[in-house]
């Protein structure tokens, strides 16, 4: 999987990633390209039309994919990370059928919890759902919304009983074309351009009370639960980011002659490649180690944080 995702990326990505950059936006060719590859839907059982690999192959894509542009890895990581897995993991069956067939061929997933007031301090978030007999209101807006551009569900964090605080946090599936859903500016990023980053606004978004992901006051516990989880998917990209880096630079270092050499067989250059060498295998063992404990079921949210932390500091 990880060398045909590689082949993948270096020719159906690789000629694309100045031009997405400059234009800040996917090209539809690769998403339809993840979507052909298999790639996301990773772990989706093969009754709902998935390969039904594993977490740790999840990985691996992310990975495969940073190397060659981190955008791409970012919609895929998302996908594969917290919207399948948290339909996989709190789904109706309804639910399951509905979404995860179209999840693993042809639709993208949205998750939307921070807003403007609510980043770090997430479950102070003021979007709300109102009850209504069989249905829910929305009202609200959510802000830095990955991949809201080109999304066809969004998982929404909203808050069904303020009074309960953090415990009223629910979890929604609301359909991309519902009246009053709307999706706003994109941000203009300096870095990850062609991964959509919008505000989603909720304006009386009616949703029923049917498609509540879960149950009702327990957005929280999810929410919480998938970024543990997602911290693995971040080292990914991070992991890829600095090895696509360090595979670029190597052969220039070998054409490169200064004072009749390559520079490459400097001494001082040599110190340098081998310690970031050192790093990034010791990035990977941290990002591999937490995502096999984590499909093994053990305790993993401390090396999942290690493996986040180093792998975006270095
Ligand atoms: C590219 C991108 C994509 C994103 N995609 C999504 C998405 O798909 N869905 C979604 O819901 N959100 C998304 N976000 C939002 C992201 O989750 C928030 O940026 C994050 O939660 C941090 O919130 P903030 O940016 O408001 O920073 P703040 O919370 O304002 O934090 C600012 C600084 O203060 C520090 N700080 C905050 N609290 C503490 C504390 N208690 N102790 C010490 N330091 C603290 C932080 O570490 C940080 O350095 C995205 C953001 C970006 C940049």
């Amino acid at each position: 999987m990880k060398e045909t995702v590689a082949k993948f990326a270096q020719e159906r990505i690789a000629p694309l990633v100045r031009k997405m950059d400059e234009e800040s936006r996917m090209d539809e060719s690769v998403l339809a390209g993840l979507f052909e590859q298999g790639l996301m839907g990773i772990e989706i059982e093969e009754q709902y039309g998935g390969p039904e690999s594993s977490f740790f192959s999840s990985i691996l894509v992310i990975e495969e994919l940073a190397k060659v542009d981190p955008s791409v890895a970012v919609v895929c990581d998302i996908q594969n990370t917290l919207i399948n897995t948290l339909l996989r993991k709190c789904g109706t069956e309804d639910q399951k059928r509905m979404y995860l067939p179209r999840l693993a061929t042809d639709m993208v997933g949205s998750f939307c919890l921070s807003e403007v007031e609510s980043g770090s301090d997430a479950f102070s978030l003021k979007t709300g759902a109102e009850k209504h007999k069989d249905y829910y209101v929305l009202n609200g807006s959510k802000m830095w919304i990955s991949n809201a551009d080109y999304a066809g569900i969004f998982l929404v964090m909203a808050n069904a009983n303020f009074s309960a605080g953090y415990r009223g946090i629910t979890c929604f599936i609301v359909d991309k074309d519902t009246e009053g859903l709307q999706v706003g500016k994109k941000e203009d990023k300096l870095g990850i351009r062609a991964s959509s980053t919008c505000a989603v606004n909720f304006d009386n978004v009616k949703v029923p009370e049917s498609n509540i992901l879960g149950q009702q006051g327990q957005g929280y516990k999810y929410a919480i639960g998938m970024l543990n989880e997602g911290r693995i998917g971040i080292a990914a990209q991070m992991l890829g980011l600095a090895q696509g880096c360090f595979d670029s630079t190597i052969p220039y270092l070998k054409q490169r002659v200064q004072f009749g050499k390559r520079i490459y067989d400097f001494q001082g250059m040599q110190h340098q490649i081998s310690q970031i060498a050192t790093q990034l295998e010791a990035a990977r063992l941290l990002t591999y180690n937490a995502a096999r404990l984590k499909e093994a079921g053990k305790p993993f949210i401390k090396e999942a944080s290690m493996a986040k932390y180093f792998t975006s500091e270095f």
